[in-house]
C-alpha cells in the first residue's frame, strides 16, 4: 500500500500508536506531520521519519485548543500544499468510579477526544477540499462499542467518535472525503501502562489480574493488540482508493469485541 507524496497529519504522534502510524506512513512514501503537545518528543519521531528518507515535520498542538489546531494544520498545509490524511489520535485515559468522577476531568476527557476530533477535522477540511478529497481516521477503541468499569468519560467519548465519523462520511462523500474509525483493543503503550496500577488500586486486585482478568479476559487468545496491528489498519484506511470504505469502524482487538 502506497502513500507516495500524500500529506498526512497524525495527532498524538509523539508516542505509542500515533508514533507507529507516523513511521508507517513515512515508510509508505508520505510526508508526515507529527502533531503533539510534546514538541521535543514529536521532533524525535519526525527525525526518525527523516532518517528513513521521508519528509516530516513536528508541530506543537493541543488538540483541544481551536487556535493551536488551526495554526498547526494551516502551517502544514502551507508548507506542503494541502492535507490528504488526518489521523485524529491524541488521547488520554482517566479512570474513576462514576460517583467520584471529577467534573473537571470529565470535561478534559471530552475536550481532548471529541473537541480534538471535531477541531482537527474542521481545520483540515478546506485543505482536503483543495486536494480533491482525503481520508479522516479517528482513533476510537473497543470502548467505542463496549463499556468497562471506571471509564465513563472515555467510553462516552469513544462512542461519540463513531457518530462524528458517520456525519463526516456523509458530508464529505460528495467531496471525496472519507471518514472511518479504528477501534483497538488494549495496546501496551504509556497510556495503558499507567492504567494497570490505577485499576488494580481502584478494583482492589493485583496488577496481573488487571491484565489477565480485566484487559484481556474477553480476547480469543489472551494477547495484547500491538501498535503494528493498528498501524496496518491505519495504512489501509489512508490508502484506500474510493468512497466504498467510509463511515465504518474497524475493530482490531484479538476478538474482544465481535460485530
Ligand atoms: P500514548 O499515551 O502513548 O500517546 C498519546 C499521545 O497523545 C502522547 O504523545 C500525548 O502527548 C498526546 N496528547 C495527549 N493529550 C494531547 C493533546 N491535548 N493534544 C495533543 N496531543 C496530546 O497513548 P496511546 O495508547 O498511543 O493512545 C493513542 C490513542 O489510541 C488514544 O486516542 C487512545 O484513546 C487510543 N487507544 C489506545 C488504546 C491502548 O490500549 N493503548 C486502545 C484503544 C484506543
Amino acid at each position: 500500500m502506497n502513500l507516495k507524496d500524500k500529506i498526512c497529519i497524525v495527532t498524538g504522534a509523539a508516542s505509542g500508536i500515533g508514533r507507529e502510524i507516523a513511521l508507517r506512513y513515512a515508510r509508505a512514501g508520505a510526508k508526515v506531520a507529527i502533531a503533539d503537545l510534546k514538541l521535543s518528543a514529536a521532533q524525535a519521531v519526525a527525525d526518525e521519519c527523516i532518517a528513513g528518507g521521508a519528509e516530516a515535520m513536528a508541530v506543537m498542538m493541543d488538540v483541544s485548543s481551536e487556535l493551536q489546531v488551526r495554526s498547526a494544520i494551516d502551517e502544514v498545509a502551507h508548507a506542503w500544499g494541502g492535507v490528504d490524511v488526518l489521523v485524529s489520535n491524541a488521547g488520554i485515559q482517566i479512570v474513576h468510579p462514576i460517583a467520584e468522577y471529577p467534573y473537571a476531568e470529565w470535561k478534559k476527557m471530552l475536550a481532548i477526544h471529541l473537541d480534538g476530533a471535531f477541531l482537527t477535522t474542521q481545520a483540515a477540511w478546506p485543505h482536503m477540499l483543495k486536494r480533491g478529497g482525503g481520508s479522516v481516521i479517528y482513533m476510537g477503541s473497543v470502548h467505542s462499542k463496549e463499556a468497562s468499569l471506571l471509564k465513563s468519560a472515555y467510553v462516552t467519548a469513544k462512542h461519540g467518535l463513531i457518530g462524528l465519523s458517520k456525519v463526516v462520511a456523509k458530508e464529505g462523500g460528495p467531496h471525496g472525503i472519507r471518514a472511518n474509525v479504528i477501534c483497538p483493543g488494549f495496546v501496551r503503550t504509556p497510556l495503558v501502562d499507567k492504567q494497570i496500577p490505577e485499576q488494580a488500586k481502584a478494583l482492589g486486585i493485583s496488577e496481573a489480574d488487571v491484565v489477565k482478568n480485566v484487559m484481556l479476559k474477553e480476547t480469543v487468545d489472551g494477547e495484547f493488540t500491538t501498535v503494528d496491528d493498528v498501524a496496518d489498519v491505519a495504512l489501509m484506511l489512508a490508502s484506500f482508493r474510493s468512497n466504498a470504505l467510509t463511515g465504518q469502524s474497524v475493530v482490531v482487538s484479538h476478538g474482544w469485541s465481535m460485530q
